[in-house]
């Protein structure tokens, strides 16, 4: 079962994958894993990478299909894969086409976990971060034992930039910019299932079997 995991960010995209590779046997092939462990090996990938993320570049395609392309190869993926992160845009959708028509594989499933804004800038907005030793909270789903204090070391709590709504509509304005004319592009395919990330983790996951089942 050969499977791309789509999602914005704040929808529990990695929690799910995780429940996925596990539950399947999958390996679980997140781009944004590959290139940070290459970069902290200081491998040839890495530093050609950080050369470009050093300066607020993305990573060229090129190299991203070089990382795909042997990952994909690798004979823990016979039995299918869990592609996270990638692709992002179409022209990568096309490139990715390619590396599994080579190696005589196809895409069986897009599954797109949606999440509406309201949902997400929630979420996302309730996340503080201790300024001393950097423990992370969530005001509704993990909060501290006392107000903007931090558990384990009595630090003060702040709220990241980041995390600002306003920083979050942006940071969805991107995505969904960028990943619609994707979701567009899988759905004429005939392969997106969309999922509602709207639900608990548990109930997420089980709406995701029951996708999967339909597929070996
Ligand atoms: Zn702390």
């Amino acid at each position: 079962m050969n499977i791309v995991l789509l999602g914005p960010p704040g929808a529990g995209k990695g929690t799910q994958a995780k429940k996925i590779s596990e539950y399947y046997s999958l390996p679980h092939i997140s781009t944004g894993d590959i290139l940070r462990e290459n970069i902290s090996n200081n491998t040839a990938l890495g530093l050609k990478a950080k050369s470009y993320m050093s300066i607020g570049e993305l990573v060229p395609d090129e190299l991203l299909i070089t990382i795909i392309r042997e990952r994909l190869s690798r004979s823990d993926c016979s039995k299918g894969f869990l592609l996270d992160g990638y692709p992002r845009t179409v022209p990568q959708a096309d490139a990715l086409q390619m590396i599994l028509t080579e190696a005589e594989k196809k895409l069986d499933v897009v599954l797109n976990i949606d999440v509406s804004d309201e949902e997400l800038i929630k979420r996302m907005s309730g996340r503080r971060v201790c300024g001393t030793c950097g423990a992370s909270y969530h005001l509704v789903f993990n909060p501290p034992k006392k107000d903007m204090i931090c558990d384990k070391c009595g630090g003060k709590l702040l709220q990241r930039e980041d995390d600002k709504p306003e920083a979050i509509r942006n940071r969805l304005m991107v995505y969904k910019k960028q990943t619609q004319p994707l979701i567009e592009y899988y759905a004429k395919k005939g392969i997106l299932r969309t999922v509602d990330g709207g639900k608990d983790i548990q109930q997420i996951f089980e709406d995701i079997k029951k996708i999967l089942e339909n597929y070996d």
